[in-house]
């Protein structure tokens, strides 16, 4: 097998952790180079074995933000802190 087809199918193969590292709101380049240069099983199963974090969904437009935000940057809209804590 040709070396740079090896490493144009690494490459390629490494877009999956980086795609599904982006749904969770996690930098995508970093889970692609990751997977490109050492496996891209390995950072396959690392991408699927984190949770969901650093940002959260906005529930008015569907952008993703920061957990910590009081109102989101797209749409402008307030988020609620916590659905229930915060009608206390
Ligand atoms: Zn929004």
């Amino acid at each position: 097998m040709d070396i740079l087809l090896i490493i144009l199918l690494n490459a390629g193969l490494a877009i999956i952790p980086a795609t599904i590292a982006r749904n969770k709101g996690y930098k995508p380049f970093w889970f692609w180079a990751f997977g490109f240069m050492v496996s891209f099983l390995i950072a396959l199963i690392w991408v699927l074995l984190m949770k969901p974090g650093w940002q959260k969904k906005c529930p008015h437009c569907c952008e993703m933000i920061k957990p910590d935000a009081k109102v989101c940057r797209y749409c402008g809209r307030n988020i609620s802190a916590g659905v229930g804590a915060s009608d206390i």
